[in-house]
């Protein structure tokens, strides 16, 4: 049910341009995958996404583990139907927010005990029990429970940490196999903080697993970004090629292409939905805040470029009123153009690696964003 199909590779970067195809469809990758953190994209329907071309959101186990409970979701017939969604969906283990949100933590060999972020009540996360849960939820794509390093840490403890994650890979793996012909497919997760011996061993002993996918984790946790692009340099070469690869809560629209040359297939960032309910679009020209009392008179879309419907329809006096008065309105039409400047952008990569034009695209985004960068200046 699960296959990755390369179609082309370009031949001065690693970027390659492929097609995942799930049980609830096919995806062209390089894909960005809208965070749907509690079965929603905040601010869309469904039919919006689809009409966005969105094909893979996320969804985000430790949340519908808390609220509404993977069990009343597996009795409505799992997550997809539960949200009217057929397209597909990858969920995160949770890992990250029972290390982020939940209060009193402890973690041992055998997995997490967490009290909830919302009423206290306490839990407990295995390698196996995530797996059972993801089950239930019905991904196309579930990730292994890990232990998310903060940064910084000591060579001593990021290895420490690795190696439990690596355990714990191999004890979701054995769970997830239990599952015969199971439609959800699992992705383990690389570890090893900002140490790229780390990064090698974590790589080395995930890929001995020969699971279908895999993650890079641990990044864009408060590292200088110079550091993550280095981080998943150095793991890219010790995954195998013809898996897919996913960096887990990255980027920025300057950053994607990056990672995209570093061989990187599949990335979620929460900043297009969160931005835009801050009044902040990314645009072709950069960084807009829509708020701003400059755009109050002016008639034009918000992105001159952008064939979103927003950008069609509206001027950015009309969202800047929207914005002011709080309008519910406004982050739903900021999302539409925030999601769609991300999704039409990894298209554009796409059919530049597909016509060998990716590494052209490349340096005139690089140039690009360093124009933006000092226009940016009086935003
Ligand atoms: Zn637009």
């Amino acid at each position: 049910m699960f296959r990755f199909e390369i179609l082309k590779t370009d031949p001065l970067t690693k970027a390659r341009a492929g097609l995942l195809h799930t049980p609830h469809g096919t995806i062209e990758t390089p894909v960005f995958m809208p965070v749907g953190t509690l079965g929603s994209v905040k601010g869309m329907t469904q039919q919006m996404l689809e009409d966005l071309g969105a094909r893979i959101i996320l969804g985000n186990t430790y949340h519908l583990y808390i609220r509404p409970g993977h069990e009343l979701i597996r009795n409505l017939g799992g997550l997809h139907k539960f949200m009217s969604w057929d397209r597909s969906i990858l969920t995160d283990s949770g890992g990250f927010q029972v290390f982020s949100l939940s209060k009193l933590r402890k973690n041992d060999e055998q997995g997490v005990t967490f009290r909830s972020h919302l009423d206290g009540s306490q839990h407990f996360f295995s390698p196996e029990s995530t797996v059972l849960i993801q089950n239930a939820l019905g991904s196309d794509i579930q990730m292994q429970l890990d232990e998310c390093t903060p940064y910084p840490v000591s060579h001593e403890t990021a290895r420490t940490s690795m190696q439990l994650s690596a355990r714990w890979a191999e004890r979701a793996k054995h769970e997830w196999l239990k599952t015969p012909a199971n439609p959800s497919t699992l992705f383990p997760i690389v570890q090893g903080s900002m140490f790229p011996d780390l990064r090698r061993e974590s790589a080395e002993r995930l890929v001995d697993l020969d699971l279908p996918g895999y993650a890079i984790g641990g990044l864009s946790v408060g590292e200088p970004r110079p550091l993550t692009f280095d981080m998943v340099a150095a793991t890219e070469p010790h995954l195998p090629t013809e898996k897919p690869r996913y960096v887990m809560g990255v980027g920025s629209p300057e950053e994607i292409p990056e990672y995209v040359a570093l061989g990187v297939d599949m990335m979620d960032c929460v900043l297009p939905t969160r931005n835009a309910r801050n009044g902040m679009l990314f645009t072709s020209q950069g960084r807009m805040h829509i708020g701003n009392a400059r755009y109050a008179t002016d008639p034009r879309p918000p992105d001159e470029k952008c064939a979103c419907p927003v950008c069609r329809r509206y001027s950015r006096a009309y969202l800047r009123h929207l914005y002011q008065t709080g309008e519910l309105l406004a982050s739903i039409l900021n999302t539409i153009h925030n999601l769609f400047f991300y999704l039409e952008g990894m298209r554009e990569i796409r059919r530049a690696i597909l016509t060998e034009e990716f590494s052209g695209y490349l340096q005139a985004n690089r140039r690009a964003m360093q124009d933006a960068a000092v226009a940016d200046g009086d935003g």
